[in-house]
């Protein structure tokens, strides 16, 4: 007997039809004698839909209430679940957030979970209950719902299966594992047998959605193995484990793609000390997250300043940056919303040489110019223009040898 977490993703749960597949499969788990938690998310959609419906009654929603209102999405589909196991002769129940104890900070509509006090969840499996979870949504300490950023339920089934130390947590979901690439993307991708905690994590923090990262955080501290499979098939996915379990060690295993980045240049500011304290702290202080950072000194004594940002925080950043740039008396500062970061990772670079240079002789042949540069012992990143993504990211598989066999 094992105690499994299986998690359920927008597209697994998009109607009733696929709600009941879920219902047969849970049950099918539950009947080789194992416990079962299971963590749904919204129906495919649903979460856009609510978002787009909030924008219409304010540009600006309340963070509180926006989280009331997109928590239904998870609160509809672990209902209908329950309601069907129920129906089949289980015994089930589901749970909210708040009522499974997955306590957050109070950060709405990006929490991150600080404690989940399981009892209640313990108590039910004890009565051998299928016990079905609300993802995606927690709440504060002063009893507020609140959710867990665009992904999240990954992220709550991971820590779920943290508190109540389940053997494995099981992530259904569109595609039948984790590849080299996106699969949607890059034909040739390949799918992975393992992966490791820190190769997925710069994965998912590049660019592939298939994990949300925090959920990937939480696996590597609490060492769960997480298990990412198809919900429309029966087959082996990928196992996310730690890295000495006698995996391939590839120079490079993946390859990823983000579009949500934008540059923002301060042009011939001054060469002095304490410049780049002052570019940055007024972007630290409204909270946006800074990523990549050159700085080029020039001869004349001046330096030029580029770092990029999340597209959503741009319009922002530029005005904080214009006006910064005329206290330190910087020439000029301008932006540009279409770029993407492609990046190429894996464990093997840390004894391997050459793979930047690998890297940009690919790229140049196709002739894509690369506007920015940043390496990590696993990971190298170039940021090109948005229109090229897709591309540079076919032309890197096929450059790092992880084409599939035709
Ligand atoms: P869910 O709704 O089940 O949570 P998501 O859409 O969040 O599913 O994540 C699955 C998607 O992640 C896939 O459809 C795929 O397009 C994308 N993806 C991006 N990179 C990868 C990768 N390296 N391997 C597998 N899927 C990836
Ligand atoms: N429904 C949420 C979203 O679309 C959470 C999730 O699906 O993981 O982001
Ligand atoms: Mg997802």
């Amino acid at each position: 007997m094992s105690l499994i977490v299986q998690k359920f993703g927008g597209t697994s749960v998009a109607d009733l039809e696929r709600i009941r597949h879920v219902a047969k499969r849970v049950v099918a788990t539950y009947n080789r004698e194992n416990d079962v938690v299971v963590i749904l998310s919204a129906m495919s959609g649903i979460t856009d839909n609510l978002i787009d419906m909030a924008r219409k009654v304010t540009e600006t929603p309340d963070g509180r209430e926006l989280d009331v209102l997109l928590a239904t999405g998870e609160q509809t589909t672990s209902a209908l679940l329950a309601m069907m196991l129920k129906s089949m002769g289980y015994p089930a129940q589901s749970l909210l957030g708040y009522q499974a104890e997955v306590v957050t900070d109070y950060c709405h509509g990006n929490a991150r979970i600080v404690d989940i006090r399981a009892d209640r969840i313990k108590k039910l499996l004890k009565e051998r209950h299928i016990v079905v979870i609300a993802g995606f949504q927690g709440c504060d300490p002063d009893g507020n719902i609140t959710t867990l950023g665009r992904g999240g339920s990954d992220t709550s089934a991971v820590a779920i299966a943290a508190a109540i130390k389940a053997d494995v947590c099981e992530i259904f979901t569109d595609v039948d594992g984790i590849y080299t690439a996106d699969p949607n993307i890059c034909q040739k991708a390949r799918k992975l047998s393992t992966i490791s905690y820190d190769e997925m994590l710069n994965m998912a923090s590049l660019g592939a959605k298939v994990l949300q990262i925090r959920s990937v955080g939480f696996a590597k501290k609490f060492n769960i193995p997480v298990h990412v499979r198809s919900s429309f098939s029966e087959e082996e996915g990928t196992m996310v484990v730690n890295e000495d379990s006698g995996m391939e060690r590839l120079v490079v295993s993946g390859v990823t793609h983000d579009k949500n980045q934008a540059r923002i240049t301060l042009k011939k500011g001054p060469d002095q000390p304490g410049i780049a304290a002052k570019i940055f702290t007024p972007i630290a202080d409204a909270g946006i997250i800074v990523d990549m950072i050159i700085q080029n000194t020039r001869a004349e004594g001046q330096t030029d300043l580029t770092f990029t940002v999340p597209k959503g925080e741009f319009k922002r950043s530029l005005i904080l940056e214009k006006k910064i740039a005329t206290d330190i008396g910087a020439e000029e500062v301008f932006g540009d919303e279409n770029i993407a970061k492609v990046s190429v990772i894996g464990v093997g670079m840390k004894d391997n040489s050459g793979v930047a240079s690998t890297m940009f002789r690919a790229l140049a042949e196709e002739n894509i110019n690369i506007k920015m540069i940043s390496t990590s012992e696993i990971r190298v990143s170039c940021v090109i223009e948005e229109k090229y993504a897709e591309l540079a990211v076919r032309v890197l598989h096929t450059a790092f040898g992880l084409d599939r066999d035709e």
